[in-house]
């Protein structure tokens, strides 16, 4: 599948379904190093964002999906995440503003500009354990496969193999920003629950692209 509107449809709506299902897991994760709502929070949003793209009847471009989507979490996830993401899909909407079709630069625009977006936000640095660390190894993956010539469909997915291995990085780190930064070393071998839906959401990026 061509990297277009279709494909951003697909991947909101893959996005909506993981997260749902992942609603528990997320819930746990976020219970042992925060307040245990990071599952509830997206899964709210994502289904806002459902009835939307249900009640649609002009798909437009990706950028004008990414942007109710935005705007969708911000008015419904709440807590850091909402603002978080909500940023992120604000500022990638924003990089690809116009375009009907998303070639190898553009996807790697759109996921530098979302990274981007979460740090300009929320000021954490990588290494800090929060979902900026699964989305910095995303971008610098994109950015090489594109440098190499790979296609937008191998960029998303090298950037979805690299968002599961820097979740699965911040279980040794000491959190730094957020609510799990009030426990200092007690965050110490938990998996940060912003990391982990960012991997689940970028996989789901690049499975739509293969649909
Ligand atoms: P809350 O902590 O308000 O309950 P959520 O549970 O929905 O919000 O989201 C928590 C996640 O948000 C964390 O796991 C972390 O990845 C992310 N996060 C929190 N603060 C920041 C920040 N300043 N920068 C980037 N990500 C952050
Ligand atoms: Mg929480
Ligand atoms: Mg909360």
């Amino acid at each position: 599948m061509s990297v277009d509107v279709a494909w951003a449809e697909a991947w909101i709506r893959n996005s909506a379904r993981v997260l749902s299902e992942n609603r528990a897991e997320l819930n746990t994760l976020d219970r042992e190093i925060g307040d245990g709502d990071h599952g509830e929070n997206m899964d709210r949003g994502f289904q806002a964002m459902l009835s939307k793209l249900d009640a649609a009847t002009d798909a437009g471009t990706p950028a004008e999906l990414l942007k109710t989507l935005a705007a969708t979490l911000i008015s419904t996830v709440g807590g850091a995440a909402g603002p978080l993401y909500g940023t992120a899909y604000l500022k990638a909407a924003a990089a690809v503003a116009g375009a009907a079709a998303l070639d190898g630069p553009a996807v790697v625009a759109l996921l530098t500009a979302g990274r981007d977006g979460i740090v300009l936000r929320g000021k954490a640095e990588s290494g800090d354990k929060t979902m900026v660390d699964a989305w910095t190894p995303a971008v610098d993956a994109a950015t090489a496969a594109e440098a190499a010539g790979e296609s937008p469909e191998r960029i998303l997915a090298a950037a979805a193999d690299a968002a599961d291995a820097g979740a699965a990085a911040t279980v040794p780190l000491i959190a730094r920003k957020g609510r799990a930064s009030y426990l200092g070393e007690r965050s110490i071998g938990h998996l940060d629950p912003g990391a982990r839906s960012t991997a689940l959401i970028l996989r789901c990026a690049s499975d739509a692209a293969a649909q």
